[in-house]
């Protein structure tokens, strides 16, 4: 147990390691895509994981989080970016009305305008410069500016507030949240759509994009229902998606791996660079090419979690 240290959402000091990251092994995965990450981690040897005994977040400790340069790189392998044909979106805009003011944060190039069948004022937000000027060339509205900025100009001025995929990069989760229901209209809703930590997610070993600097928080449906307690929201809906056709092969592998593991006697870590390690990711990679014809996956959690809040009250 550690004492000092505090939950990023909850403000609790109950919190338990779960695991400990070189922060050489994670400079060195980057390295293999040709990202140099080594800067964000000076002075930092170690991440350490907590997780949270009182509301489930877990959450990674010091927080490194990405910088411009980094996104921009990464932006240009087109991993983080594009949003395309995620569950979310089709499940989200069922929530969104004819005429509704519809706030989209993290919003890439404005993927999301494209799933609302309906004549909306829509406004993205975005910090990537280049993913901004895309959507402008697509004559989507989307400005370079952060919630907390956009919320004292626009207040109480939204119906729906959407953001995907972003909760899980916050450093300041307080200061974001906040700022969210001040922008939102009374009855306006907030949709979250977060990776599911309890989904085979948890399982990937040696998963970049969901180590820092990239991922700072894990959510799951405890820690996201906790939101609703803490800043007093209804939850209309919690949405998890079965594993989908594009992760399948991902998902087969991911749980073959963890399977021979756990029958080997090893556990699972965020980081793990051992040649024997390798090999049991080789072996389950061959294996999930065969098990990928199965139709197990789709009954399965697959890597998005969706929770639908609504604003009750006048202030939190
Ligand atoms: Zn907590």
């Amino acid at each position: 147990m550690v004492k000092r240290l505090k939950c990023p959402l909850c403000d609790g000091s109950d919190l338990k390691e779960i695991d400990i990251i070189k922060s050489t092994d994670i400079i060195l995965l980057w390295k293999k895509r040709n990202i140099n990450v080594s800067n964000l981690f000076r002075g930092n040897n170690f991440i350490f994981k907590y997780k949270c005994q009182i509301c489930g977040l877990e959450f990674f400790n010091p927080f490194v989080s990405g910088e411009n340069k980094f996104y921009s790189e990464l932006g240009k392998e087109d991993l983080y970016y594009l949003h395309e044909d995620k569950t979310e979106f089709v499940y989200s805009s069922q929530y969104i009305k004819e005429g509704d003011r519809v706030l989209d944060i993290g919003c890439g190039c404005g993927a999301f305008v494209k799933y609302i069948n309906k004549q909306v004022v829509y406004t993205g937000l975005e910090l990537s410069s280049k993913a901004v000027e895309l959507a402008q060339k697509e004559n989507i509205n989307v400005v370079k500016k952060t919630i907390e900025d956009f919320s004292k100009e626009n207040k109480y001025s939204q119906d729906v507030v959407v953001t995907f995929q972003v909760l899980e990069h916050i450093a300041d989760i307080d200061k974001f949240i906040c700022s969210v229901i001040l922008t939102l209209k009374q009855d306006g809703l907030f949709i979250i759509a977060v990776p599911n930590n309890k989904s085979f997610i948890r399982n990937a070993q040696n998963n970049l994009l969901n180590l820092p600097p990239h991922h700072l928080l894990h959510w799951d449906e405890t820690s996201l229902q906790y939101i609703a307690k803490k800043y007093h929201l209804d939850i209309v809906d919690i949405y998890k998606e079965k594993v989908t056709n594009v992760h399948k092969t991902w998902y087969y592998s991911t749980q073959i791996s963890n399977h021979i593991r756990s029958l080997l006697g090893m556990s699972t870590k965020s980081v793990n660079r051992a040649f024997f390690s390798k090999i049991i990711q080789i072996i389950s990679s061959l294996l999930s090419r065969v098990a990928k014809y199965s139709s197990l996956h789709s009954k399965k959690d697959g890597h998005t979690i969706v929770i639908v809040l609504k604003k009750v009250s006048e202030h939190p």
